[in-house]
């Protein structure tokens, strides 16, 4: 095992394996937990139950058209919702769903029109500090396309609203996180759904396979 993967490994066991995004500094461990060490096992004991399902190709686009993108994905279940400030702010509504993909699958036409967010954290606060995961939209329209994070290049989490096909599964039971943060005029999805303060105890990767959801 490299070093950079043994880092990853320790990372990942002591860090929080929660979900795609914070308003603070566990953002990057979050991220990471997503795509794990364990994902060369699924050739192991698994596999058969595994190799039957292939990583799904999203395809996605801004509203206006300049920016269409598709990707691999194998966590493609939109039934994580982040409620935290910057998901409401950047997502224009109750909060965002991302979905996980292997970035060195995207494809990307209309690169020239997407613009990047990088979160401020803490504003106002003599604690500020500018996150390492880049939020990705369409400068003509607004439309938010991915979340990605250089630390950690294999990752990457497309907005489910921006993808188009295939259409996305429908989750028996959302997961809803960072509660903690949202406005009490801010309702919770409908339907079965686990809440959090803060993080749901899967990453995407593992909630996918304990589901058995897991594209690989
Ligand atoms: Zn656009
Ligand atoms: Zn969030």
């Amino acid at each position: 095992m490299s070093v950079e993967l043994q880092l990853r490994s320790i990372v990942l066991i002591t860090g929080r394996v929660g979900p795609h995004c914070a308003e603070d500094i566990q953002q990057t461990s979050c991220i990471l937990s997503l795509f794990g060490p364990q994902r060369t096992s699924v050739f192991g004991a698994e596999s058969d139950r595994l190799i039957s399902s292939m990583p799904v190709e999203l395809k996605g686009s801004c509203h206006c058209g300049a920016v269409k993108f598709s990707l691999l994905s194998s966590t493609p279940v939109p039934y994580q919702l982040c409620v935290c400030s910057i998901c409401r702010k950047v997502g224009g509504v109750g909060g965002s769903i991302n979905l996980g993909g292997h970035s060195e699958t995207l494809k990307v036409e209309g690169k020239e029109n997407i613009s990047v967010y990088k979160a401020v954290m803490g504003r106002d606060t003599p604690q500020q500090t500018i996150a390492s995961s880049e939020r990705n939209f369409c400068k003509k329209c607004s439309s938010m396309l991915w979340l990605y994070d250089e630390q950690w290049p294999e990752l990457i989490h497309p907005f489910a609203s921006a993808i188009d096909s295939p259409e996305l599964e429908v989750p028996e039971t959302m997961t809803v996180c960072l509660v903690s943060s949202k406005p009490a005029y801010v309702r919770l999805p409908e339907g079965d759904k686990k809440v959090y303060k803060k993080y749901g105890p899967y990453s995407l990767e593992e909630w996918h396979k304990k589901h058995n959801l897991y594209k690989a």
